[in-house]
């Protein structure tokens, strides 16, 4: 229990444990709070103002209860905000008032202490400025990573990373949808295929909607000494028609196409859009690997994307028919086998309406996971398969359609193949395998 000041003056005892002060040159004039956004990974829950313009700002913790307190001079909360219902992740509460009539305060509770981080965004494609709050549960984070599968130093790792996330949509389509779900939902099923194999072993950048720095994605794969780094996205284009998919690597020089060159540009500029704060980038892991390995990793990389794209041809049209090459940040440091596969159009109507289908991106994860496979066959670090390719074995979750789509079968010649069979599966059941 407090002492008596501590009930009748409760601010006394509030110990400030960190300011955060941001000033802007010519912030002096009302700036809008437009929106309120929240977004919760496994290590962090990540706040963004929306603002008119950029402003001066503190952030500071309280502690008896826990809360964070953002103060921004001349700040206006626009009407039609309800602050109460965007409350989640570490926080339990949000509300606002004015301590002075120039100040506008939003005050955090927290569910438990968080340190935090502070930073202003420029205006980025669409997104206005922005005023970010990270809210880091450091205990969790180990949990959280480790939580997603048990690695044995003789397994051979794939990581697999759902472009985007969070504050960076990607690319968006034309009723809609964001690039990041379709990258998430085809790595998930990717991840879910890899595992219920046995031969290999995967994990994800990201498990949720939330944004990753691309740095942390190159660091997640080297801490964690994967073998393959996979990045999943889904395209974009000026031309409508556009469509199919294509599989790019690292170029040591300039870009195999225009195209190309384009892309790069777009997916490396995925750190502005989902927030990352510049000041904060660490250039150690910045690297690009030119010393011993990089052919090797090239040319490991070309193999894999080559074993890709004739995958995913048996599943919907490929938009080229060889490797890209551009100098995408998220290839470039990883010292492994990387690739990037852009699995269709997001601005292509009907490819747009295909990849939010799962039955769809269950195939195109099936064709990845054949993909990869044909590409282990072949390299020495990978244990050689184990199990009998004619027979497929019931996984959780699993239905009959699904899994004609992850084999690329029809339904038709799945139950033919399998006449016997009554009731619904079981879990470890075998099925024949239509040839
Ligand atoms: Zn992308």
């Amino acid at each position: 229990m407090g002492t008596a000041f501590h009930g009748l003056w409760p601010t006394v005892r509030l110990g400030i444990i960190t300011i955060i002060f941001g000033w802007s040159p010519g912030a002096d004039c009302a700036s809008g709070v437009t929106d309120v956004r929240f977004w919760y990974g496994p290590d962090k829950t990540r706040l963004v103002l929306e603002l008119t313009s950029a402003v001066t700002y503190r952030v500071f913790s309280l502690e008896d209860p826990e809360r964070i307190v953002i103060d921004i001079d001349e700040g206006q909360l626009d009407q039609g905000i309800g602050l109460t219902k965007k409350a989640g992740g570490a926080v339990a509460r949000i509300r606002s008032g004015r301590p002075e009539p120039r100040i506008l305060r939003i005050v955090l509770d927290l569910q438990k202490r968080s340190t935090f981080h502070a930073f202003l965004l420029d205006p980025s494609g669409s997104y206005p400025h922005r005023l970010v709050i990270d809210l880091l549960q450091r205990e969790n984070r180990e949990e959280a990573d480790s939580s997603q599968l048990d690695i044995r130093e003789e397994d051979y790792l794939v990581v697999i990373d759902p472009g985007h996330g969070g504050e960076d949509p990607g690319a968006v389509g034309g009723s809609g949808a964001y690039e990041k779900d379709v990258a998430l939902g085809i790595a998930r099923r990717l991840k879910r295929i890899i595992n219920w194999d046995g031969r290999l072993r995967a994990i994800l950048t990201r498990t949720d909607d939330y944004y990753v720095s691309l740095r942390r994605r190159v660091a997640f794969s080297m801490q964690r000494k994967a073998d393959v780094f996979l990045s999943v996205h889904a395209d974009a284009a000026q031309r409508k028609t556009a469509e199919g998919a294509s599989v790019y690597i690292l170029s040591t020089g300039g870009a195999s196409s225009e195209m190309g060159k384009w892309l790069a540009q777009r997916e490396n500029a995925a750190d502005l859009a989902g927030g990352v704060d510049i000041g904060q980038q660490d250039p150690s892991l910045q690297r690009t690997l030119l010393d011993m390995g990089l052919d090797w990793k090239i040319r490991e990389s070309h193999d894999l994307g080559l074993a890709l794209l004739e995958a995913l041809e048996q599943v919907g049209g490929l938009h080229s028919q060889t490797v890209g090459r551009a100098g995408f940040a998220v290839l470039k440091a990883v010292d492994i086998p990387a690739v990037l596969i852009e699995t269709g159009f997001m601005t292509n109507p009907t490819q747009e309406k295909a990849l939010q289908q799962e039955l769809t991106q269950e195939r195109i994860a099936g064709a990845i996971y054949r993909g990869l496979s044909a590409y282990c066959d072949r390299d020495e670090r990978c244990p050689s398969r184990t199990r009998n390719e004619s027979v497929y074995v019931v996984a959780p979750g699993d239905s009959l359609p699904l899994i004609a789509a992850r084999l690329d079968v029809s339904v038709a010649d799945l139950k033919k193949q399998n006449p016997t069979r009554s009731g619904p599966l079981q879990i470890g059941q075998k099925l024949k395998v239509p040839q």
